[in-house]
């Protein structure tokens, strides 16, 4: 029997009753393992009044208090560790390895969190005329909401909601429908960890849940992470609502190879960031800018061979070094566009379509793929593919790479390999972009640093994590306070100074 998912609300599983629900695949096998229910306005409208009393009760507990919880919660996701990414893996399709890779992203984030009593701390001027003290605090917005989407079901309900919690808001997360198992088990654990009821929540679902959640007048925040046209759209509409929005989304990353580059460590950089967890990533990097025709030869020369050997495989495949797309339409979808690829012109040097797996015959999967000669016109290079396809272009300038990056609609990671610091720092200086690595091809900032990124692949001004997420989910008062010994007689008409 395929099981039935249930919503989390209020420290217990609830069954869905809208009558909808959608299958979830294990993407190696192409069979259905779960079904998910897909909330209703209604069901929307109960978890927020249960995450109202939730949020009654957590925001008064005092901040260490909340901060132990949290410290629970961080030992219960190291000790889970390995039944959390069987969890991910099954329903994801990345490989145990790169789960636990998110998994541990998702605890930093979580070490991070066990410090807000420092991290919220207001402040504070003693006496700024007046006898007055002036005094500035954070206070938590509410009930947030975090819809996620399915290629980080640990990360991201944790980097937003964990943040979100700490600071003393409530939080209902709308997982995405394709993954969704990870998001539940998150709830029983913070559950374990001693949270209180209704402070952190699941509600699974589709539009419907997302569009009751986004026109909630009880909801003053959403965080998104998703793509790129679903996030300005729940920008748009959550700003219209007037909710503060942040919406992380869409990416093309562009990696910049220097003839003074070393590259073995050029072209290992490739395969990892290119080809890890498939390419769905929104930090994977999908074209390789080489600087010069000698620059281009020799990327070339090593790259097709490591990307001819890369092997597909099952999530619990310790051979595995691709995994499978998340969905067969996602598969059809990369299919089609390596097939456009050739079209446009662009050399294909690695082919992926077609990958067969013995035993895994109704498999997501789509090979590892290598275009040469990509040029800016091309489809393949406007859109984010979100597969396992490495697109190199045609050879170009410094200039022409750094004009080709902050030309891109999208503007989330790049990366530049070379040894000269010269060039390092100009190009960090000149592109726009959001988080730029120098011989690191996956810049993903620490907890304690924020993360997002530039033109159309952020919507909104705050970031993701570090000092920003504090920002996100509080918002400020200013006091001004004095006490009647400081207080002078006598009534005063003009607008008060500091004299
Ligand atoms: P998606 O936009 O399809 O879904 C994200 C969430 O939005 C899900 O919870 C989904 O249920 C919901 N949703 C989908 N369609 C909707 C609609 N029409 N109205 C309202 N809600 C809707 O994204 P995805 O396929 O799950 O994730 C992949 C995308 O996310 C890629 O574009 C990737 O680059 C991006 N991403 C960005 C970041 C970042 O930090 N910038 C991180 C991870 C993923």
């Amino acid at each position: 029997m395929t099981e039935e998912l249930k919503h989390w609300v209020g420290g217990k599983k609830v069954a869905g009753e809208s009558g909808r629900f959608a299958d979830v695949f294990n993407p190696a096998t192409g069979e259905v393992i779960a079904r998910v229910p897909l909330a209703s306005r209604a069901e929307v409208d109960k978890v927020v009044k249960n995450a109202q009393e939730g949020f009654e009760v957590w925001s008064e507990m005092a901040v260490p208090k909340r901060a132990s919880i949290i410290f629970r919660f961080r030992e219960l996701l190291v000790q889970n560790q390995d039944k959390l990414a069987e969890v991910l893996g099954r329903e994801h399709g990345k490989t145990i390895p790169d789960a636990k890779g998110e998994i541990q992203r998702g605890i930093d984030v979580t070490e991070f969190a066990c410090g807000v009593p420092h991290l919220i701390k207001g402040e504070f001027n003693q006496n700024v005329g007046g006898n007055i003290d002036l005094y500035s605090i954070r206070e938590p917005l509410g009930v947030v909401g975090g819809i996620t989407p399915f290629n980080f079901p640990v990360m991201i309900p944790l980097w937003m909601g964990v943040m979100a919690v700490a600071c003393g808001n409530a939080y209902v997360n709308k997982p995405s429908e394709r993954d969704p198992s990870s998001a539940d088990f998150l709830a029983e654990l913070w559950t374990e960890a001693g949270l209180p009821d209704g402070v952190w929540n699941v509600v699974h679902g589709d539009k419907e849940a997302v569009d009751a959640l986004l026109e909630h007048p009880d909801v003053p925040a959403i965080s998104f992470v998703g793509s790129t046209g679903v996030g300005e759209y729940i920008y748009q509409h959550g700003c219209a609502n007037n909710k503060r929005v942040q919406a992380f989304c869409g990416a093309k990353n562009h990696m910049v190879i220097m003839p003074d580059a070393d590259m073995d460590q050029a072209a290992d950089a490739l395969i990892g960031a290119g080809f890890g967890s498939a390419g769905e990533r929104c930090m994977a990097i999908s074209v390789a800018v080489p600087v010069g025709q000698a620059t281009q030869d020799a990327l070339i020369e090593r790259l097709a061979p490591k990307v001819e050997a890369l092997k597909i495989g099952a999530y619990n495949d310790p051979e595995a070094d691709i995994n499978p797309l998340i969905t067969v339409q996602a598969k059809e979808r990369v299919e089609s566009l390596i097939t456009k690829g050739v079209e446009e012109g662009a050399d294909l040097l690695v082919d992926g379509r077609g990958a067969r797996l013995q035993g895994y015959e109704g498999g997501f999967f789509v090979g590892a793929t290598l275009f040469n000669n990509v040029s800016r016109e091309m489809d393949i290079y406007k859109t984010e593919i979100f597969g396992p396809v490495l697109s190199v272009t045609k050879p170009q300038s410094f200039d022409s790479a750094v004009q080709m990056i902050n030309d891109h609609e999208y503007g989330n990671g790049v990366a530049i390999f070379t040894r000269d610091g010269d060039s390092a720092r100009a190009f960090s200086k000149r592109v726009d972009v959001g988080m730029i690595g120098v011989n690191v091809p996956i810049p993903v900032p620490m907890a304690f640093h924020n993360f997002g990124g530039a033109k159309r692949s952020k919507f909104g001004d705050t970031q993701m994590h570090g000092p920003e997420s504090i920002r996100f989910f509080t918002k400020m008062k200013t006091i001004s306070s004095r006490w009647p010994s400081g207080i002078k007689e006598g009534a005063q008409l003009a607008f008060p100074t500091n004299d």
